[in-house]
């Protein structure tokens, strides 16, 4: 279902009057986790100033230790909720496990998948039943192939609003936090028929890389860009080193929606 093959023409998400795959670039952007409701709502200002159609950020945070921030959860969803009524901007965040789908399509026009659970089978069953859109994230040592099947299997229980989202891949380089696999943007576009958006923040690791790889993602033929600002990155409870702060946002905005544009 989700190839080519099967359907020639490309998927348009149609996210609430957003469309994905349209032809016209979609950014979502926003912190890596909602901390507090200042800090989201100061975000998402900037975010929609920046010309972004999506707020993301984290309720529930899938962290490598245990004993790091993991997330607001319920009262998080709420400020997400609040933001888009503040901004009009339309909501992405994800979800950890099949109990609390329920509850983040309450809130969440988007439901994301994360890296780390891209081959969590239920959980992809049961995004597949909540008819969101959904964002499925490149698992962290995923090929193209198994990043496919796990979309079929969001598909085959009916939901074909499915963006694929390339977020870096485990390599034996350290100098970033993953590699951004860009060929994957061109490979995903040409084996399957659902939009492709590229995250550079999870993908890098590193802000200073996250411009010129956005820039690079629209010039490989991505549908939207997934990219992690925080009003103040020194402050940020989780993924601050990959955050671009409100200067930089804004200057990569008028970068890539230049770049769309000339495309
Ligand atoms: C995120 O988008 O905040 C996130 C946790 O991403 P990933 O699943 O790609 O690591
Ligand atoms: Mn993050």
């Amino acid at each position: 279902l989700a190839s080519r093959q099967f359907r020639p023409a490309s998927t348009v998400i149609d996210v609430g009057g957003v469309e994905v795959g349209g032809g016209r670039l979609v950014v979502m952007a926003g912190p890596c986790a909602v901390e507090s409701r200042a800090q989201l709502l100061e975000a998402a200002e900037i975010a929609r100033e920046g010309g972004a159609q999506f707020l993301r950020g984290g309720a529930f945070k899938p962290r490598t230790s245990p004993y790091s921030f993991q997330g607001l959860e319920r009262q998080g969803l709420e400020y997400l909720a609040e933001a888009r009524e503040a901004t009009g901007l339309k909501i992405v965040t994800e979800v950890v496990d099949v109990t609390s789908v329920a509850m983040v399509a309450e809130y969440a026009d988007v439901l994301q998948i994360g890296a780390r659970n891209m081959q969590n089978f239920k959980l992809l069953q049961a995004v597949g039943q909540a008819g969101k859109p959904v964002l499925l994230k490149r698992g962290i040592a995923a090929t193209i192939s198994e990043w496919l099947h796990a979309a079929e299997y969001i598909l085959s229980e009916g939901n074909y609003q499915v963006m694929l989202c390339e977020r870096g891949i485990r390599t034996f380089e350290e100098y970033t936090r993953n590699t951004l696999d860009l060929s994957a943007v061109v490979a995903a576009k040409k084996l399957s028929h659902l939009p492709v958006v590229v995250d550079p923040s999870h993908g890098t690791g590193r802000r200073e890389l996250v411009g010129p790889m956005a820039m690079a993602a629209v010039a490989a033929g991505a549908d939207g860009l997934m990219v992690e600002m925080h009003p103040n990155p020194a402050t940020a409870l989780s993924d601050g080193p990959q955050s671009l702060n409100p200067e930089q946002y804004r200057e990569l905005m008028a970068a890539v929606f230049s770049l769309a544009d000339f495309l």
